[in-house]
Order: structure tokens, then C-alpha cells, then sequence
């Protein structure tokens, strides 16, 4: 199954992402990225690819 890779190096935390799927993408305190799942099923892979494309910072891909 696909997967969500995360470049903590690249992220600054803007959130875009926990915005699009806040049960997926969550901030912390610090303002770290926490993934709860990183499995990318064929039917959240919309709103995964819309996370991906939003990133203001590119940090967000899908691995086949
Ligand atoms: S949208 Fe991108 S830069 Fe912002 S928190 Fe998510 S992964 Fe990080």
C-alpha cells in the first residue's frame, strides 16, 4: 500500500496539512508534524494528494 513520507527538514509547520485531514496530520506543542497513519488507502488518497499539493514547503510525498 502507498505511504506518507514526511521530510521533518523541510517542514515548518504551517499546517496546511492538519487542516485538510486533521485525523491523519496533527501539531504538536513544539510544532512537530505527528502522522497517526501512514498508509495511504485508495479511498484517502484524495485528500491525501491535496495534503501533498498544499504543502507550502513540498515536505509531503507518496512512496508507491
Ligand atoms: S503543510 Fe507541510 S510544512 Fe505545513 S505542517 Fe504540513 S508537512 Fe509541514
Amino acid at each position: 500500500m502507498a505511504k506518507i513520507v514526511h521530510d521533518d527538514v523541510l517542514c515548518e509547520a504551517h499546517g496546511v496539512c492538519t487542516t485538510i485531514d486533521p485525523s491523519r496530520f496533527e501539531l504538536d506543542d513544539d510544532d512537530r508534524l505527528h502522522i497517526h497513519d501512514h498508509e495511504v488507502s485508495d479511498a484517502d488518497r484524495p485528500t491525501v494528494e491535496q495534503a501533498v499539493i498544499r504543502c507550502p514547503r513540498q515536505a509531503l510525498s507518496i512512496r508507491e
